[in-house]
């Protein structure tokens, strides 16, 4: 497996060895394998590994056990922080939600669902390096406005979104704040004591554990925050999310943000450099465009393009290196990705671009490899 060099981290990371070995404890007869909602010994036991993970988590970032939820990944997080909310205002076509242009599909999907529903989306747009215009977002928010939901670090271009500021707009309009950090747990120090933040989504397979489990924060506030839940059943997740808890997938999570919280700022110097240098060594290449900014923007992704060189034959050309064509999600349903789209591009220079995300496992060897496989392969492919 090793001859490949992956820079895809931003769609999925490999489970950390450490996090695996730590779940393999959970899984099996001589292990915390019982159902958590048993009263018997073995089912107390892996409520109590559960609530451990779940104090873990939440001292890192920075709230209290009781406003972490689990959930299967960051896409149902979203769907229940918003859906969740609407459902409280049903029937009801005088509310409104704001939201961008460029949030994840689990965003925008889930926003097309709600105005079928008759409530209205309000979108704000992005500057074409894909900056968010707070002013207009602060313009925008009336009283019939229930949600604002913007995501931290866009997971195709890297943009930052103050979400400090957004948050302080939405408190004093008295509005609520839902934001998709699944670009950044595990990469940015977020302190939800400091920051006014009432919902927050992410999937641990993003830093180094296991796919299939998210978390939903839900601020406890004197304003006591109703969701509607999505599923119905057994009443776990005190009654927000039904469904036997996945004991080995929440141990991998608390595990993985963990040793992720522990490296947070070394490893956010060491992919910095390793960004640089890649821009400084092909930002020469005749005909290259930077989607987005380098300025501001999270360290972990890049998105450029190649004039005249579409992106699906460079990456057949490049086989052995894993790069992307824009988020995983794009490459199988939409041809377009809408994130590029905001920012201006033609469909011809969409066509020619990728995205490189770095990660735990990017060495500077492999940065060197990928610098020297452009500028080989860009050449051959114009030359043909
Ligand atoms: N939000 C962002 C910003 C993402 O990058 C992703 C996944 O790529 C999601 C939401 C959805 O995450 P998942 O597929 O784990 O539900």
């Amino acid at each position: 497996m090793n001859k490949f060099i992956y820079l895809d981290y931003a769609s999925t990371t490999p489970v950390d060895k450490r996090v695996l070995e730590k779940m393999n404890d959970y899984l099996t007869i001589d292990g915390v394998f019982a159902n958590p909602s048993s009263s018997h010994y073995l089912g107390i036991k892996a409520k109590d590994e559960i609530e451990h993970a779940r104090i873990n988590i939440a001292n890192i970032l920075g709230c209290i056990k009781e406003e972490i939820f689990f959930t299967s990944n960051a896409t149902e997080s979203i769907n229940l922080a918003i859906k969740g909310i609407i459902y409280n205002y049903l029937p009801n076509n005088k509310k409104n939600i704001i939201t961008s242009k460029i949030e994840h599909k689990a965003v925008l999907e889930t926003c097309d669902f709600i105005k079928k529903l008759g409530i209205k989306v309000i979108y704000i747009k992005n500057s074409n390096t894909g900056s968010l215009d707070i002013n207009l977002l602060e313009k925008k928010i009336t009283k019939k406005t229930i949600l604002v939901s913007i995501m931290h670090i866009n997971n195709e271009i890297g943009t930052i979104n103050n979400i400090n500021k957004i948050g302080n707009i939405c408190k004093k309009k008295n509005v609520l704040f839902h934001v998709d950090a699944t670009q950044s747990v595990g990469k940015y120090i977020l302190n939800l004591k400091k920051i006014n933040i009432d919902l927050l989504s992410f999937s641990s397979h993003k830093f180094y554990g296991p796919k299939g489990i998210g978390v939903l924060y839900v601020k406890k506030s004197k304003f006591k925050i109703i969701l509607t839940p999505l599923l119905h059943g057994g009443g776990q997740e005190k009654g927000l999310r039904s469904g036997t808890l996945a004991t080995h997938q929440i141990i991998g999570l608390s595990t993985a943000l963990n040793l992720a919280n522990n490296e947070i700022k070394k490893e956010k110097k060491r992919i910095k450099i390793l960004k640089n240098k890649l821009w400084n060594g092909i930002k020469n290449i005749s005909g290259i465009y930077l989607n987005g900014n380098l300025k501001n923007s999270s360290p972990y992704i890049i998105n450029i393009g190649f004039k005249n060189v579409f992106n699906k034959i460079l990456m057949i050309e490049m086989k052995n290196i894993i790069i992307s064509t824009s988020s995983a999600c794009n490459s199988n349903k939409y041809n377009i990705s809408h994130v590029l789209k905001s920012l201006g591009l033609t469909e011809q220079l969409i066509q020619c671009s990728i995205r490189i995300s770095f990660g735990r496992f990017t060495t500077v060897e492999e940065i060197n490899i990928l610098i020297k496989n452009l500028h080989v392969s860009i050449k051959k492919i114009r030359k043909n």
